[in-house]
């Protein structure tokens, strides 16, 4: 087997099965499901992130442990899962929006519609103590050997 080059349609085909399977999800039958899986997948984590922005709650006063946190979780994942894992991308495309809290900005105001729309992204309910003990059991979930 030429060992070189690109991977085989073959071996992309297999991949994508394999990655189906590991997400739970069916292997597309056609074009149009496999459409409507990609902009699925493609969409799921910014939806999540607008979904996790409207929960009202309070922020970690700290905006370098955020960016630490964030860091050192999302390179965790990417040892244990590698970067083609739907962990690994699920958790990047959830949490890719804040990233215009801490990169130059290209507009005046923010851009994700959470973060722009005022009373969207809404202050008080869920403690900052509590939503590090919820991301540190889903971390340690996803970090588990099975
Ligand atoms: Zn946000």
């Amino acid at each position: 087997m030429e060992k070189a080059g690109k991977p085989t349609v073959r071996q992309v085909y297999a991949l994508a099965a394999a990655l189906c399977e590991r997400m739970g999800e069916e292997f597309p039958e056609s074009r149009a499901a496999a459409s409507e899986l990609i902009e699925r997948l493609r969409t799921l984590g910014p939806v999540l992130h607008a979904l996790g922005d409207a929960i009202p709650h309070r922020d970690i006063p700290s905006r370098k442990f955020e960016v630490g946190s964030g860091v050192a979780c999302a390179l965790a994942l990417l040892a244990r899962h590698g970067p083609l894992s739907p962990v690994t991308i699920g958790a990047l495309a959830a949490s890719v929006p804040d990233l215009e809290h801490v990169l130059p900005r290209i507009s005046d105001r923010e851009i994700f519609p959470s973060h722009r729309f005022r009373g969207w992204h809404r202050e008080g309910g869920v403690p900052a103590w509590a939503q590090l003990v919820a991301a540190g059991a889903i971390l340690a979930l996803l970090l588990r050997r099975e």
